[in-house]
């Protein structure tokens, strides 16, 4: 057995890298412009259910993420391993509140969309793609790269129109945002709004779109981002032991039910 297990990692790594690849290949090929418009009428009714956080919560954890590298923590883990390394940093409480909730956009999944429709980086759409999101060439593949006005510099957009204006990749990011917009500081719906797109926040893409709120607030979303990560090594958190001070934050931030 001790012998096999570099290969057996090998092995394990070649396929993770062709589901990433797989992965991507779909996002990019069929997130258009009016994919995403389509999306944002569906969703953004918040018409599909009632549902406090916790219970949101409790939902998600029904998502057993396949393709997720640290699939070895439910979704609950996730989300409160976030907030606890938060918490222990000394942020204050919006922030925490922020870790405990930022991935609940998540639940698309069990409204049947698929992983390209919910998760992975998100990038600008209407406009011409950046060669710094993941596998760029998968752009070629989207109907939208044949749509010349979608392909100059700015595309649809006016100069330093501001992200709140551009239509990025739809994802977990922007449906949770307009769950919970009414409730947080803008630091937090920075931080929940724009966590997936790494091409800016990450590699300095689409600056030419910003404004100067949001080039204020991108240290917000490079704040939060170093505690979305973790290894395999993290300690699992005790759920039932966590939850009392979790409701009680809630409860000062959100009222008993909202819309999603
Ligand atoms: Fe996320
Ligand atoms: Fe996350």
């Amino acid at each position: 057995m001790e012998t096999n297990t570099e290969h057996k990692f090998r092995d394990y790594e070649a396929e993770a890298r062709d589901t990433v690849k797989t992965f991507y290949r779909l996002n990019h090929t069929h997130q258009t412009l009016d994919f995403v418009k389509a999306k944002k009428a569906d969703y953004l009714a918040l018409n599909r259910r009632e549902m406090g956080i916790w219970e949101a919560m409790e939902f998600l954890n029904e998502l057993i993420d396949d393709s997720d590298p640290d699939g070895d923590f439910t979704q609950i883990e996730h989300l409160l391993m976030t907030s606890e390394a938060i918490r222990k940093d000394g942020h204050p409480d919006w922030f925490v509140l922020t870790g405990l909730i930022h991935d609940l956009g998540k639940i698309l999944c069990l409204f049947g969309e698929p992983q390209w429709a919910v998760v992975g980086d998100t990038f600008a759409t209407g406009c011409k793609y950046s060669e710094k999101c993941v596998y760029p060439e998968f752009f070629a593949l989207n109907p939208d790269s044949q749509v010349p006005e979608y392909q100059t510099e700015y595309g649809i957009y006016e100069p330093e129109t501001g992200l709140d204006n551009v239509h990025l990749s739809w994802g977990h990011d922007e449906y949770l945002y307009h769950v919970v917009k009414d409730h947080l500081p803008d630091e937090a719906l920075y931080m929940i709004r724009y966590h997936s797109f790494y091409p800016w926040h990450n590699e300095g893409a689409y600056t030419h779109l910003t404004n100067a709120k949001d080039r204020q607030h991108l240290t917000d979303v490079l704040m939060f981002n170093r505690y979305d990560l973790y290894t395999k090594t993290d300690e699992r958190p005790d759920v039932e032991a966590l939850k009392p001070y979790y409701l009680e934050l809630i409860n000062q931030f959100f009222p008993a039910k909202l819309r999603w």
